[in-house]
């Protein structure tokens, strides 16, 4: 098992603007009256301001894939969709978890504006979840060059409770493996983390891949499909 140094950075935002919109189901930012736009804003300036960005990241050698579940040392991911891509794959070297938290302050805010100001804590709430996903990209960014690197592919990122990976299963694969309690990270059964305003998932490394998601392969009608089915591709 090695680490994977990560390094984030608080989010531009501009960058953090765009996610909020479209995370509070406005269309575009054509849609969102000035009133509302200054309530966004004073939600990501808050967001900026309280998150104190941490990961972790750790990879492990790939073992061989089981039914519907690919396996690495002391790591075993049971999601049907993300094994049916890595038999796509060749040369599969590595199996990636990581885990980010925007730490303490900005749960704490939340609730306490909650108590008060619902329309506060419905901003903060959105700036903090398009952050948190934000530098789950950087993870991601961070990972395929640590891979590329070495001559290898990586995976886009899955996480647990998306796809068809299960909340719970996916924590509990993940939890013991990479341990983020050292960056301030609790699980509760159920598989949701605390502080609320993290992310967890998995990044699959090989010398070869045709995708870097198994969404091409789905017929399913998914609000986080990455790339269009292609009939002629089913299994
Ligand atoms: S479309 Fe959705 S369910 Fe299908 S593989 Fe992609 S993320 Fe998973």
């Amino acid at each position: 098992m090695d680490t994977i140094m990560i390094e984030l950075s608080v989010s531009r935002p501009e960058d953090i603007l765009v996610g909020a919109i479209s995370h509070l189901g406005y269309p575009g930012p054509e849609a969102v009256s000035d009133n509302i736009l200054a309530q966004i804003d004073d939600g990501i300036d808050t967001c900026r301001k309280l998150a104190r960005p941490e990961a972790i990241c750790r990879s492990t050698a790939y073992t061989g894939l089981g039914k519907n579940a690919i396996r690495g040392e002391r790591l075993c991911l049971e999601t049907a969709n993300w094994t049916r891509l890595a038999t796509r794959m060749s040369g599969i070297k590595e199996l990636s978890c990581f885990a980010i938290t925007l730490g303490n302050a900005v749960d704490e805010r939340i609730s306490r504006l909650g108590k008060s100001a619902m329309l506060q804590a419905l901003m903060l709430d959105a700036a903090a979840s398009v952050l948190a996903d934000l530098c789950a990209d950087q993870i991601q960014q961070q990972v395929y060059i640590h891979y590329q690197r070495k001559g290898l592919k990586s995976s886009a990122r899955f996480s647990p409770g998306y796809c068809d990976w299960p909340m719970q299963e996916g924590q509990r694969a993940i939890i013991p493996f990479l341990r983020p309690s050292s960056i301030g990270i609790s699980v509760a059964d159920s598989g949701l983390m605390t502080p609320r305003k993290s992310v967890s998932g998995a990044i699959i490394a090989a010398e070869r891949m045709l995708a870097e998601s198994p969404c091409f392969l789905c017929a399913r009608d998914c609000r986080h499909r990455r790339a269009p089915y292609q009939d002629r591709a089913r299994p």
